[in-house]
């Protein structure tokens, strides 16, 4: 059935205010939501922009959030863009069908209730605020100023050093964190009072010349290892510009604002999608025919596999989620739910709730690429199971690289924890990246890691 635009928008409207006393009644609680209908070339706006402003940057890379925020529901051909907030803003793509539109709009209401309830979506907000599209949109007018001022060249090149850092930011600080202090602090007085030095502490002058001394000595820059980089380079470039760092800070808080939805993937995809197809179930205000059309969507967006394909070598999070909730509600009530769906994260989601009964109910398993024999199943062990879903979500998915130290000349030397990460860098694209912050840094930039047969390497910039 074809509509005119009119004619989906009446309907949508109809169909979404009851789908949401119809989820009121069920409990979902959320901040209000602004749905709106919006063209095809919108989504690819947002897929090159991250955000539905207008930002004058192309970003060549592909930016890992751009994917988070603009997917295809599962293997559905359904793209779904939310932004939770206060209010949370959610896009219907004119295109879709009035069957497809109203699934979505059910599936946003779940998101909503995810973001206004979950901890980490709770702690975040507070600290970016729950306005996102109007700060972006402001963020934008700075960034066009600075292009009518500087020039869209240099503009771009620093958006896209900074983008390159995207996901290295420190999360266990606060998105409004203190500069680090200028000077130390004068140490406390020792209790050594017996010591070799304590006997001498007195000495007529000499304490007056110890703490004048030690007042003099500034702190070091870093003090400890800085694993924010974009933090690190706004406020301690050596020579960077005010709208240079307005655009590393800019970056930076968008990496804050979108960590929970990167964390909270499949428990957040499998939430919306519980309650989807929950919401249309109950919704017995809908004509036969749409609600059989939006259960074949459903069908499509938890299917394990992507199209031909007989095993999945990458999880489809909304089957996976889809499937944990449903499993959840069913033998430990709704109300267990909820706490659930308020404390955890991925990580705890997926250790504490995926048995290996489920996993092996999903068809999940651990694959090994051999480049001589192809893939291969690596086990069915359900603690590997899980790591193996969770270990592309460790620090932001990022390979841990902080600040070790800037020398007096303002060498900014920044070393990878390859122990940690379990291995080395690609070498070629570690050093675009070297490259990337030499030019919002301007001195010259060291990284210090190993190479993938744990051979130490020094990567050094070049001038420009
Ligand atoms: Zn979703």
């Amino acid at each position: 059935m074809s509509l005119s635009q009119s004619d989906m928008n009446e309907r949508l409207q109809d169909y979404g205010k009851r789908i949401e006393s119809l989820a009121h009644s069920v409990g979902l609680d959320y901040y209000p939501v602004d749905f709106e209908l919006v063209p095809n070339n919108f989504m690819n706006e947002v897929a090159i922009y991250g955000l539905p402003i207008r930002m004058p940057h192309w970003s060549f890379g592909v930016r890992y959030i751009h994917q988070l925020i603009r997917q295809s529901m599962g293997h559905s051909r359904i793209f779904e863009v939310m932004f939770p907030g206060n209010p949370c803003h959610g896009y219907l793509v004119n295109s879709n069908t009035l069957a497809e539109n109203t699934l979505v709009t059910a599936h946003v209401l779940g998101h909503a209730d995810f973001a206004k309830n979950n901890h980490l979506f709770a702690r975040f907000a507070e600290m970016s605020g729950t306005n996102i599209v109007e700060h972006a949109a402001a963020q934008a007018h700075r960034i066009e100023q600075a292009v009518r001022d500087h020039g869209q060249q240099r503009v771009e090149a620093l958006l896209d050093a900074a983008l390159a850092l995207e996901p290295h930011v420190d999360l266990d600080q606060e998105l409004h964190r203190p500069l680090y202090p200028t000077h130390l602090k004068p140490a406390a007085p020792r209790g050594d009072e017996d010591s070799f030095t304590g006997r001498f502490r007195h000495l007529p002058g000499e304490i007056e010349r110890a703490e004048a001394s030690r007042e003099r000595r500034t702190a070091p820059i870093p003090p400890h290892p800085e694993s924010d980089l974009l933090w690190f380079i706004a406020h301690y470039g050596p020579e960077l510009e005010d709208w240079e760092r307005d655009v590393f800070l800019a970056v930076r808080y968008e990496s804050f604002y979108f960590y929970p939805v990167f964390a909270c993937n499949i428990m957040n995809e499998g939430w919306a999608t519980y309650w989807h197809a929950r919401l249309l179930r109950e919704a017995d205000f809908l004509p036969s025919d749409l609600y059989l059309d939006a259960v074949t969507c459903h069908s499509n967006v938890v299917r394990p596999f992507a199209g031909e394909q007989q095993a999945a070598l990458a999880i489809n999070p909304y089957h996976v989620g889809f499937s944990m909730w449903e499993r959840i509600v069913e033998q430990q009530g709704l109300e267990r739910a909820r706490e659930i769906r308020r404390d955890e994260d991925d990580f705890g989601f997926i250790r504490n709730y995926l048995d290996a009964e489920l996993a092996e109910k999903l068809g999940l398993f651990v694959f090994e690429a051999k480049s001589d024999e192809g893939i291969k199943v690596a086990g069915r062990d359900v603690n590997r199971i899980r790591e193996a879903i969770l270990a592309p979500k460790f620090n932001y998915g990022a390979p841990r690289i902080r600040v070790g130290e800037m020398k007096h000349d303002g060498t900014l030397v920044l070393v990878h924890d390859h122990e940690a990460d379990g291995r080395g860098l690609d070498l070629e694209r570690a050093a675009r990246v070297v490259q990337y912050v030499h030019r919002a840094w301007r001195r010259p930039v060291l990284l210090q890691t190993v190479d993938s047969r744990g051979a130490p390497h020094e990567l050094r910039s070049s001038a420009p």
